[in-house]
């Protein structure tokens, strides 16, 4: 899950949220809009994790318990209630109710997240528009959809409600930039983006089937894009995932040896070094026959912290 400081644009909506966050004023309800790619969801997520971050930080490298599960996808005071088939069901905001009558499990928050929130039927909002008005302490609902108009005006008046509004090519562009697209592809990318993030990124993210990212690609993912990967890595032959390994530890000693005496600097020189230890140890380990999901997530964690 992104981070208020991954967002592409949307400074102007996420410095208000930031600022309820600080000075404790955090409303029980929020709406955001705007057509799919503008970065509603993600903006709506990187809102959770800075309310249910125990340390009221939300940084990106925030260890608290709150955070880490958030990275993880597995916070249990985080619950995202997505359609069942076409609508979202009066049953399922049954259950959702008797939940939130519950106090958090972790910090002092829950979150309701509502992706989809087009897709509630008149019927099942109806059900629980009096917990949506008056909810437990510390219970937050986020409601996403496309269009405010498909809204019911029920829900829509119980809510905070921002529109998202395209990003400047500018804002774009420059996040391109920072990923590491080269600056003229970059601003013609943004340009046929038309305002959404989302479909400047498309693809950017998406590892080739059958082919694993670089070393590069590596250190600057977060952790829980390097779970994911460990997932894919574990299903893997033994014998490839020591060729993936022995491969990063190769493209970490061939950037070492352009490294030395180039402009790189010293840090960087200490990571590169550190790597080439880490992945020695994961390959021995490997070999020994360890159990290799957590010989491939040590490798991660231990490169990322
Ligand atoms: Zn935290």
């Amino acid at each position: 899950m992104a981070h208020f400081s991954d967002i592409i644009g949307h400074t102007d909506i996420i410095r208000p949220l930031k600022a309820a966050i600080d000075e404790s004023k955090v409303g029980h309800a929020y709406l955001f809009t705007g057509p799919a790619g503008i970065g509603k969801k993600t903006l709506a997520k990187a809102f959770a994790i800075r309310l249910l971050c125990q340390d009221k930080t939300g940084n990106p490298d925030c260890r608290c318990a709150g955070c880490v599960r958030t990275k993880l996808g597995n916070h249990p005071d985080f619950i995202t209630i997505l359609p069942a088939g076409n609508t979202i069901k009066i049953e399922q905001l049954r259950q959702l109710q008797h939940n939130l009558f519950y106090r958090p499990l972790l910090g002092e928050r829950k979150v309701c997240f509502f992706p989809d929130a087009e897709l509630l039927t008149e019927a099942a909002a109806n059900s629980f528009l009096k917990i949506l008005e008056e909810p437990p302490p510390g219970v937050v609902f986020l409601f996403t959809a496309v269009r405010l108009d498909l809204i019911l005006p029920t829900i829509r008046s119980r809510c905070q409600v921002y529109q998202l509004f395209p990003v400047s090519g500018g804002e774009i562009t420059e996040a391109l930039v920072k990923k590491g697209m080269d600056p003229s592809e970059a601003s013609e990318r943004a340009k046929l983006s038309q305002g959404l993030p989302g479909i400047a990124l498309s693809g950017l993210e998406q590892a080739q089937p059958g082919q694993l990212p670089t070393l590069t690609t590596i250190l600057s993912s977060d952790l829980l894009d390097l779970f994911k990967l460990a997932n894919e890595l574990e299903k893997k032959e033994r014998r490839d995932i020591l060729g993936y390994f022995r491969n990063w530890e190769l493209q970490a000693r061939q950037e070492l040896l352009t490294a030395t005496g180039s402009s790189l600097g010293q840090a960087k020189i200490n990571e590169l070094i550190f790597i080439i230890e880490k992945t020695g140890q994961v390959i021995r380990m490997i070999e020994s026959n360890v159990n290799l999901r957590l010989a491939i997530e040590n490798f991660f964690l231990n490169i990322k912290i």
